[in-house]
C-alpha cells in the first residue's frame, strides 16, 4: 500500500509539494487564511508579471482548479501523516547519483512539511528556501505533474489546459523520468522532464543560478552546442535582451550619490556544487541596504575567472551576492578575486565544497560569515544587466565592488569549475555608475 503511494508520490512529490506551496505557503503560518492566501497569490501572481500579459493571463487562469485542489490537499496530508511515505522518498531519492534538482528539493521539503508538519522552523524554513529556489515555470510545472499523475492515479480532478500532456509533451526531448514513469502515462515526465518554457521572464525568485533551470531538460552549458552562443535559442531573453549581464566595465561613468552597506551575519554554512557553480544558500537575517533600501542576501557563488571584465580583463575568479528585496527586485555584489595570498573564507568554503553535482551539504556546525569575502571598501560600479545565467532575466541591479579580494593561486585551481564565466555582453548604451 505505501509503496503505490510512494509510487505515485515519485511522480507527484515535487507536486504535493508544488500545489502544497501555492496554496499553502503562507498558510504555514495561519491555517485558516485560505481565502486571504489565495488573494496573496493573486497579488503575488501580479508582481510577477513584470513580466507578459500572457502569463498574468496564464496566472490568473491557475488559480481556480487551485483553489479545488486546497480542499483535496487535508486527503494528500492523511496520507503523508505516518511518516513512511517520506521514509520511502527519501531512500529512493538517497540512490540517486546525480543529486536532486531544485524541483525534487522542493517536492522533498514539501512532503517533510507535510510530515513533520509546521511546528518545525528547520522544516518550514528548508521549504520557504527551496520553494525560492523554483522559479514560475518550475512552480506552474509541479502543478501540472501533480494534477497529471492525481489523474492517472483515478482521482477526479480537472487538469488544467497548460498541463495537458500533448501540449507539453509535443516539445519536450521526452526525456522521461525513470521514477515518474510508473504513476501512469500523464505524467511520465515530471517537472524536469518539461521544457523550461519560453517565456523565461519572472518575478525574481530565482538566483543568478537559476537553479530551476540548471537541471530542467534544456541543458545549458558554458561550452559546446549548449554553450553561452546558443543559449538564445531556448531561452530568448539571453538572446534578445537588451540588457544583459556581465558587462566590461569602463569608463566614462556617471556619479550617484547613494552607497551599498552590507550586513551579513554569521550562520549555518549550506553548500552545494549545482552543476554550474559553488553556491552557499544563506540563512535568514543577512542583508544589504542599497540607497537605504534592504535586501535579503539569498546565497552567494563563484564563477571563474570572473564574469565581469575591468578595462577589458577579467580578475581570477568573482563572487556573486544574490540579494532580493520585498518587491521581489534582485541586486548582485559582486566582489572580484584576484591572485595573491591565501584566503582563509574561501578556505572553509572549499573544504566543504562538493566536488561533483549534488544536493546542498549542511556540515555539522560549521558557521560561515559571508562578510568573511567582502573588502574594506565598499567603492562600486553600477549598472542594470540580468541574470548571468539562463533564462538570463533582466532587471537586476548589479554592483561590483571597486577592492577586490585575494585568492591563493591554488584555491583557484581547487575551484572544480575550470570556466563557468558568460561571455561579457553588449552594453547597449547602457551607462555604468560609480558612486
Ligand atoms: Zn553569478
Amino acid at each position: 500500500m505505501f509503496k503505490i503511494i510512494a509510487i505515485i508520490l515519485l511522480a507527484i512529490s515535487t507536486a504535493g509539494a508544488g500545489y502544497f506551496g501555492w496554496t499553502q505557503k503562507k498558510s504555514v503560518v495561519a491555517v485558516s487564511a485560505q481565502v486571504e492566501e489565495l488573494t496573496q497569490k493573486v497579488e503575488e501572481a501580479d508582481k510577477k508579471v513584470e513580466a507578459t500579459e500572457e502569463e498574468l493571463a496564464a496566472s490568473k487562469d491557475m488559480l481556480p482548479p487551485l483553489m479545488t485542489k486546497a480542499q483535496e490537499l487535508e486527503a494528500v496530508k492523511a496520507a503523508f501523516s505516518t511518516g513512511t511515505v517520506l521514509k520511502d522518498l527519501e531512500a529512493v531519492y538517497a540512490k540517486e547519483k546525480k543529486g536532486l534538482s531544485p524541483e525534487r528539493q522542493l517536492g522533498l521539503a514539501g512532503v517533510r512539511l507535510l510530515t513533520n508538519g509546521t511546528k518545525d522552523p528547520a522544516t518550514v524554513e528548508a521549504f520557504q528556501k527551496a520553494l525560492e529556489m523554483t522559479d514560475w515555470k518550475a512552480q506552474q510545472k509541479v502543478i501540472c505533474a501533480a494534477q497529471n499523475a492525481l489523474a492517472a492515479a483515478g482521482q477526479k480532478i480537472k487538469v488544467m489546459s497548460e498541463c495537458a500532456p500533448e501540449a507539453e509533451g509535443a516539445k519536450s526531448e521526452s526525456k522521461a523520468d525513470a521514477h515518474a514513469a510508473p504513476a501512469g502515462k500523464a505524467d511520465a515526465k515530471d517537472a524536469h522532464g518539461a521544457p523550461a518554457g519560453k517565456d523565461d521572464k519572472k518575478g525574481g525568485k530565482k538566483d543568478a543560478h537559476a537553479p530551476a533551470d540548471a537541471h530542467a531538460a534544456v541543458h545549458w552549458d558554458y561550452e559546446g552546442a549548449m554553450g553561452p552562443e546558443n543559449w538564445g535559442k531556448e531561452f530568448p531573453t539571453c538572446g534578445k535582451g537588451k540588457s544583459q549581464a556581465p558587462l566590461n566595465i569602463k569608463g566614462p561613468f556617471e556619479k550617484v550619490r547613494f552607497s551599498v552597506a552590507p550586513d551579513y551575519k554569521q550562520g549555518q554554512l549550506k553548500i552545494l556544487n549545482n552543476g554550474h557553480t559553488i553556491q552557499v544558500n544563506v540563512p535568514n537575517g543577512s542583508k544589504i541596504r542599497i540607497d537605504g533600501k534592504p535586501y535579503d542576501l539569498l546565497q552567494f557563488h563563484f564563477h571563474r575567472p570572473s564574469e565581469e571584465h575591468i578595462d577589458g580583463k577579467p580578475s581570477a575568479m568573482v563572487v556573486h551576492f544574490v540579494h532580493k528585496n520585498a518587491e521581489g527586485e534582485l541586486a548582485v555584489l559582486g566582489v572580484m578575486l584576484r591572485e595573491g595570498n591565501e584566503n582563509p573564507g574561501i578556505k572553509t568554503l572549499w573544504t566543504h565544497a562538493p566536488k561533483s553535482e549534488g544536493p546542498e551539504v549542511v556540515p555539522d556546525g560549521v558557521m560561515f560569515n559571508p562578510a568573511n569575502l567582502l573588502p574594506r571598501e565598499m567603492d562600486f560600479f553600477h549598472y542594470d544587466g540580468s541574470l548571468t545565467t539562463p533564462p538570463c532575466t533582466e532587471k537586476v541591479k548589479f554592483f561590483i565592488l571597486k577592492s577586490q579580494v585575494n585568492i591563493a593561486k591554488e584555491q583557484v585551481t581547487d575551484f572544480p569549475f575550470k570556466m563557468n564565466a558568460r561571455p561579457v555582453q553588449p552594453a547597449n548604451g547602457r551607462a555604468i555608475y560609480t558612486n
